[in-house]
């Protein structure tokens, strides 16, 4: 999520809109107000915001990139106007044809978010200045000084939006890559070893003493890296994701970070 100065709309877009404010404002409340009262719907006004010139502004304002998640989208992904506030909550319909209210959005984050308000505007610089990205965590966070608003808003946003799905926005899935890439291949070496240690435990060979001590090195290394910190919010979205495939994996990410308090140095 980025902050986006948006500007003045073009004059062919402020005309545009102007004129169907003036023709179909009455229509959107009318729309609005049946769908409120669970009444028969009348035919829904124009949606204006989908004529090219106002999506193609939009895109290139959003550089193409989803308001919400970041997510880049393009020829195979293409994006949806948003309307920041929910039309269907705009029962006097004064932000219905507003270029103010039109975010550039993913479907996924447009369907998550619905009608759901209010959440962080990618266009407020002031909002947008109270988040961070979390490099090391792969999430963006409010700042500790940030206003409980904020804060509130900011949760919203996370609950509504995919601004922290695992592998978006582009910095979260380069990191989230490289995790996968190194520290899947950990994960899946540990399970093979936890195979191998229910055969060996118990047995007093040589080479089942050796084999069940390899599987500790190895869980240790495992539980040094959650320890560190880095990446642990990537780690435990890969480890949950790797539990619902593999359901005897010997342990989960809360028990992880309980045992890796316990390691010694
Ligand atoms: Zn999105």
């Amino acid at each position: 999520m980025h902050y986006i100065k948006r500007g003045t709309a073009s004059k062919k877009i402020k005309d545009l809109l102007e004129s169907s404010n003036k023709k179909h404002k009455e229509n959107w409340k009318l729309y609005n107000k049946a769908k409120k009262d669970n009444q028969r719907l009348p035919t829904k006004p124009s949606s204006t915001w989908n004529n090219d010139i106002i999506r193609n502004e939009l895109k290139i304002l959003f550089l193409k990139n989803c308001g919400y998640c970041g997510i880049h989208t393009d020829k195979g992904h293409e994006a949806e106007v948003d309307h920041f506030f929910p039309k269907s909550e705009d029962l006097e319909a004064n932000l219905i044809y507003n270029w103010n209210n039109f975010i550039w959005s993913c479907p996924s984050c447009n369907r998550k978010k619905s009608s759901n308000y209010p959440i962080i505007n990618p266009c407020d610089e002031d909002e947008m200045d109270q988040i961070y990205f979390h490099s090391a965590d792969g999430r963006y966070l409010p700042f500790h000084s940030s206003t409980e608003d904020l804060k509130t808003k900011f949760s919203n946003t996370e609950e509504y939006t995919f601004i922290n799905g695992k592998n978006r926005p582009e910095r979260r899935e380069y990191i989230y890559r490289d995790v996968l890439e190194n520290h899947l291949r950990r994960i899946n070496l540990i399970f093979s070893l936890f195979e191998v240690e229910k055969e060996v435990k118990g047995k007093n060979s040589k080479e089942a003493k050796e084999k069940f001590t390899l599987f500790q090195t190895r869980k240790n290394d495992f539980l040094k890296l959650i320890r560190c910190g880095d990446y642990l919010y990537l780690i435990k979205y890969i480890m949950d994701d790797y539990i619902s495939e593999n359901p005897n994996f010997p342990f989960n990410f809360d028990q992880a970070i309980e045992d890796s308090q316990y390691l010694e140095q």
